[in-house]
């Protein structure tokens, strides 16, 4: 039986895709942004035990086989396991079937359109998705994909043909700049940019506007709209240094984006051809 980490179900939420949704989070990434605001989410637990000894409501322990148990009905959700982590990873992670996903979608389907698999980076469990969204198809509901763009669609596109469509993270395309960023090189992005358009199955972009980055923001932008026109939406997204790594909000600056500075870039991007731009 297939098996994926999940970090959180999130049964209602109207922020991941059209309509109410409930947006499952993976747990494991394939990159390492600077302004992550969930780097909790980026490993999969390696057993150090740093956490355990931590937990105020004695909600972890080593199982029998060596490995992190959290019990959840204990835990009081203070993060203090997430804060002492040293390997941007949770304890509070649990492996699910898809039959187990499926009966929490089941418990929400009356008053959600779809579901949306995101993370961590939820193309990580290609198969896990595959079978997921199969299921969730016979419920009459949507599935959307959100992802950071690392994932070869073009190789291996089973699973778009079980789900509407990807939002896809475009970071940076300037190189110096996206090495910085995300610590992954650009090209795969660009290239599932152009070929998730091709096959219809683009349904969102998102770009982050960083405070005074005027050059790399504006380049990012530009080749976007260029390419995607009005084809599907493009959300400008202001950075926010909540839940950023302390050492990379030195790096990015402690201040958020100014809603005017972001807004100079949606009227770049519909001047580009992106109709469907927003600020967010
Ligand atoms: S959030 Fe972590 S540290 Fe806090 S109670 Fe739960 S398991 Fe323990
Ligand atoms: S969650 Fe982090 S601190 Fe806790 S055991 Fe796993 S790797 Fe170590």
């Amino acid at each position: 039986m297939k098996k994926a980490p999940v970090n959180k179900i999130i049964p209602f939420s109207n922020v991941d895709g059209p309509g109410n949704r409930t947006s499952i989070f993976f747990q494991g990434c394939t990159f390492n942004c600077l302004f992550c605001h969930n780097p909790e989410t980026i490993r999969l637990c390696e057993g150090c035990g740093a956490c355990v000894d931590k937990c105020p409501a004695g909600a972890l322990a080593r199982d029998a086989e060596g490995k992190i148990a959290w019990a959840s009905e204990k835990c009081v959700q203070c993060d203090t396991c997430i804060r002492v982590c040293p390997h941007s990873a949770s304890p509070k992670v649990k492996w699910m079937t898809v039959e187990e996903v499926l009966a929490q979608v089941k418990r929400s389907a009356p008053y959600i359109g779809g579901i949306t698999t995101s993370g961590g980076e939820c193309t990580l469990y290609n198969e896990f998705l595959i079978e997921l969204f199969t299921e969730v198809r016979k419920l009459g509901k949507t599935c959307l994909i959100d992802s950071n763009g690392s994932f070869d669609f073009e190789a291996d596109p089973r699973v778009l043909s079980v789900c509407e469509g990807v939002m896809l993270d475009v970071k940076a395309v300037e190189p110096g700049w996206n090495d910085r960023l995300i610590s992954y090189p650009r090209d795969r992005v660009l290239k599932n940019l152009d070929y998730l358009l091709k096959a219809g199955k683009l349904f969102e972009v998102r770009t982050v506007i960083f405070p005074g980055r005027d050059r790399e923001n504006e380049d990012t932008v530009r080749y976007v709209s260029r390419r995607i026109g009005g084809s599907c939406s493009y959300k400008i997204i202001r950075y926010r240094p909540f839940g950023v790594r302390e050492q990379y909000q030195k790096v990015l600056g402690e201040f958020e984006t100014e809603k005017d500075y972001a807004g100079h870039f949606a009227a770049i991007a519909r001047t580009e051809g992106a109709k469907k731009a927003f600020v967010v």
